[in-house]
């Protein structure tokens, strides 16, 4: 027997509900050729058009009704003309990442044919990274505060907490998917050096956790640093493991890095599977864009293609990735304008659809 899964879908606002379906359209051609099945359900909520109807953003039995699913396949929200930013991104997606414990952020960075960007001299095999930002704690916390406000005596403090659970997770996570990969190699994202007391624990977590992994390599650099070797030496890394802010900062470089924002694809993951992992693109709804059928959906699509392999079916996901290298390595004609190109989103997502299951 084929296996079956369910998907819930969120298309959400502007562009995403323009990409979404091309999303879907080859994630239904990957099922096709690949013999599993998908039980697609779409929902409404996480939008502006919900947020109008209910002056919520998410209906009050949200948690079990996607509970239900073995994964979130998300387009994009956010509407501010309708909705302000916080209201719509605190109101949905943080929400789904904390109860859902998705503690990591999976983001791929990767050099695609035919992109123009920054590194585009390169050769693709060159650039091919992931970044693992730990996606629950770490800087992002809401420990503190300010003393004499108002005065010239004003003291404002934010603590960075760092839990060992929260820490060894998601370091474990980075490991284990970098023994996953041909390289084996890990790199650590630090800044020990200048932050004194919760990066040298950050360092000394990734020794402990490594001895674990004697067969991954590793090593570990100064934020600023690596940053510059982002752009400088991306050949030199495999997986970046990094605390919540350095992994944010780094995740978008990357994709900066490899060309437009329309194609670049992340993961809200937990990976013990006790909650489904959300699946969504790095750029927003667009709304300068939306309404006028030109967003790029490789963003999309690619994330169809982590959500493939999270889902255990790594051929069909790697048949999608090879779908999208070449319908960019051909004419530019059906490419959209941010790729140089004059097609649509639907054009550019049925030349892909196309391809999947086609190329080798
Ligand atoms: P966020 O909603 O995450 O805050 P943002 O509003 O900063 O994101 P986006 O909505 O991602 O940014 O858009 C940033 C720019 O990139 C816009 O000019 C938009 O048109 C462009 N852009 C974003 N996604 C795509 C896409 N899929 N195809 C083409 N252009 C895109
Ligand atoms: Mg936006």
């Amino acid at each position: 027997m084929s296996a079956r899964y369910r998907i819930a879908v969120i298309p959400g606002d502007g562009i995403g509900r323009e990409v979404v379906p091309e999303g879907l359209r080859c994630l239904r051609r990957a099922a096709e050729t690949h013999d599993f099945a998908l039980d697609v359900v779409e929902f409404d909520f996480a939008s502006a058009a919900y947020w109008e109807r209910h002056g919520t953003m998410l209906p009050g039995d949200w948690q079990p009704t996607l509970e239900a699913f073995d994964a979130i396949y998300f387009g994009a929200v956010g509407w501010p003309a309708v909705v302000p930013d916080h209201v719509s991104l605190w109101g949905s997606l943080l929400r789904f990442r904390r109860v859902f414990d998705q503690y990591v952020n999976l983001r791929p960075v990767r050099l695609l044919p035919g992109v123009r960007g920054p590194l585009a001299g390169r050769a693709p095999g060159d650039v091919d990274f992931v970044v693992v930002r730990e996606n629950t704690e770490g800087e992002y916390s809401s420990v503190g505060g300010r003393v004499f406000e108002g005065t010239e005596r004003e003291i404002v403090l934010q603590e960075t907490v760092m839990t060992r659970h929260g820490v060894d997770r998601v370091l474990r996570f980075a490991f284990e998917y970098a023994r996953g990969r041909e390289a084996r190699h890990l790199t650590s994202a630090t800044k020990s050096n200048g932050i004194a007391i919760s990066m040298p624990y950050w360092d000394e977590r990734v020794e402990a956790v490594g001895r674990d992994y004697p067969d991954v390599d590793r090593d570990k650099y100064h934020i600023d640093a690596l940053a510059a070797h982002f752009v400088l030496n991306p050949d030199r890394f495999d997986v970046v493991v990094a605390s919540n802010l350095f992994g944010d900062i780094l995740s978008d470089l990357g994709p900066a890095c490899t060309g437009t924002l329309g194609i670049a694809p992340s993961a809200n993951i937990n990976p013990e599977r006790r909650y489904p992992s959300l699946f969504e693109p790095v750029h927003g709804s667009a709304p300068d864009i939306a309404g006028r059928g030109i967003a790029n959906p490789i963003g999309q699509i690619w994330c169809g293609a982590m959500m493939l392999e999270h889902l255990g079916e790594p051929d069909a996901a790697a048949a999608l990735l090879s779908a999208v290298e070449a319908v960019l390595a051909g004419p530019a004609d059906a490419l959209t304008p941010d790729l140089g190109g004059a097609g649509t989103t639907t054009q550019l997502g049925t030349a892909i659809a196309a391809r999947v299951g086609s190329t080798t």
